[in-house]
């Protein structure tokens, strides 16, 4: 089978070492196995984006010697990927308008594994979609994958996450449906990412079943917190990483995911750093961080 690997930063602030975790793990696994290796900028939350941050991350990556393959793919732009997707559900029935409030479904839903579960209000109620949400119907019973580091992981949808929603009432799409088309169309066949999606991909298997496309192979890596224990991201003020010191930072990612450290001062560029690691991965010694 061919490989096709991605990395698919949010630009929502600028690389920081969490993220280059997640960068180099999909990087190294791709390399490891002769496989093409993708970039993808997922923009597609206009509201939460900047072009500025997509930059700096693409900048940030080359001077971290992870090169990908071909273009880069813009989520912004594919908007009408995702309108097609979405209108095949709903040819189908398998979506809905709902009109209901973050206040509202709080209220009258039970607390789920990713927040309030959404309990159904709008599902027979036949609103119209334009200028609503719009949820895709779940169903009762177990979804399962198996992921390469963490092992088998289920959800009952319907009970622990409920009705999802695949567009906005804002008219933006979710991230769910567009990390789906775009894995589809771009003919991933590993997705190598933090722990905190882990969550999120019994959705994504969903909808790739809706959508009769395949699903690739998942590893979650193990997600990097700060002193205080928390996940490193923007809201928790992780600083951006200086390609002045990338190959201490390349070592620390190589360490974070279990993988042994060059000792000869010969590796003392990324290239070369990159290249032994490519040679030495092993998923198995990734540590792992189990799924609920
Ligand atoms: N864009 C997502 C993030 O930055 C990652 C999506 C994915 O790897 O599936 O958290
Ligand atoms: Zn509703």
């Amino acid at each position: 089978m061919k490989y096709v690997g991605r990395f698919a930063p949010s630009p929502t602030g600028p690389l920081h070492f969490g993220s280059l975790v997640a960068a180099v793990a999909s990087y190294l696994d791709a390399r490891a196995r002769g496989g093409t290796w993708l970039v993808r900028i997922e923009d597609v939350d206009t509201t939460r984006c900047q072009a500025s941050f997509a930059g700096e991350i693409l900048q940030a990556l080359s001077a971290f010697g992870l090169a990908w393959d071909g273009d880069v793919v813009y989520q912004s732009r594919r908007v009408a990927q995702y309108e097609a997707a979405l209108a095949q559900l709903a040819a189908r029935d398998l979506t809905y308008a709902c009109t209901c409030s973050r206040r509202e479904i709080a209220d009258s839903g039970l607390s789920g594994i990713d927040g309030p579960v959404y309990p159904g209000t709008c599902r027979s109620r036949r609103l119209l979609l334009p200028g609503n949400a719009v949820r895709v119907r779940t169903t009762p019973g177990a979804i399962c994958f198996v992921d390469r580091v963490q092992g088998k992981c289920c959800q009952h949808l319907e009970r622990d996450i409920g009705d999802f929603v695949l567009k906005r009432r804002d008219g933006l799409f979710a991230y769910q449906l567009a990390v789906v088309v775009d894995d589809a169309e771009q003919g991933v066949s590993h997705v190598v990412r933090g722990a905190d999606l882990l969550d999120s991909t019994i959705r994504q298997v969903y909808l790739q079943q809706l959508l009769g496309v395949p699903t690739p192979a998942y590893l979650h890596i193990p997600v990097v917190m700060n002193e205080a224990g928390q996940k490193l991201s923007k809201q928790t003020l992780a600083p951006a990483i200086r390609p002045a010191e990338a190959c201490k930072l390349l070592c620390a990612a190589f360490h974070h995911l279990g993988q042994p450290l060059p000792v000869a001062d010969r590796y003392d560029t990324t290239a070369a750093l990159l290249d032994f690691a490519a040679r030495n991965w092993d998923p198995a010694a990734i540590p792992r961080q189990r799924c609920r």
